[in-house]
């Protein structure tokens, strides 16, 4: 399975305002939505492209263009996050939303709400910052594969180690891309020593 870490400065730079307890909200979230940008065209690196003959204000000039449709499929909450900054690069993307929470005695994903558009041919990016056990991206990966999806690309920001020997074993096709991979996961199934809780920082909800 490829796992890929982006070690980029600017990446790193808005994990530490992510990881750092003083970043409330409306900063958590700007962090967020920056460096999902970069996880963004981590995930879409290898996106093929077409030659495509345009004219700038000066010549006609060969140069590229996308050639796969995107997916984008948020899951709740903590997804949210990272959507904006994913639209925004790929205007043209459909959207999915996918909604399942924690039990929080068992960290088993407990469906509450899906909504996925056809995925047919399309770069299915799943938008799941924390991966935790892998049981919500698990899940979230069965969903869009049921749904037709081949070309799937977990995007994170932090995962732990079980969490992703969990999609080596379940899905080894998913390709994960996340700002790191961090030390273990606690007895609460929190990332250690992760971000705290990402959809409570996010939307205030401590
Ligand atoms: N979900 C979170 O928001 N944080 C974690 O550390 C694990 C799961």
């Amino acid at each position: 399975m490829a796992v890929t870490v982006v070690h980029h400065p600017l990446a790193q730079h808005y994990l530490t305002v992510l990881r750092d307890r003083e970043t409330h909200s409306p900063g958590f979230r700007q962090a967020a939505r920056r460096l999902a940008y970069l996880l963004v065209a981590e995930a879409t690196a290898d996106l093929p492209t077409v030659e495509a003959d345009i004219e700038t204000p000066l010549e006609g000039a060969i140069s590229n263009r996308l050639a796969q449709p995107v997916v984008v499929v948020a899951v709740f909450r903590a997804g949210l996050g990272l959507l904006d900054a994913a639209v925004d690069l790929l205007p043209d993307a459909r959207i999915g939303y996918a909604g399942v929470q924690r039990n929080e005695e068992t960290a088993e994903p407990m469906e509450y709400y899906t909504k996925f558009p056809a995925m047919g041919d399309s770069r299915v990016l799943i938008l799941e910052p924390m991966l935790a056990t892998g049981g919500s991206l698990s899940w979230a990966v069965d969903k869009v594969k049921a749904k037709g999806a081949v070309d799937i690309t977990a995007v994170c920001v932090v995962a732990a180690p079980v969490g992703v020997e969990a999609m080596e074993k379940h899905h080894p096709d998913v390709r994960i891309v996340t700002a790191a991979i961090d030390r273990e996961l606690d007895h609460n199934f929190y990332i250690r020593p992760g971000i705290g809780d990402m959809g409570d920082r996010l939307f205030g909800t401590l």
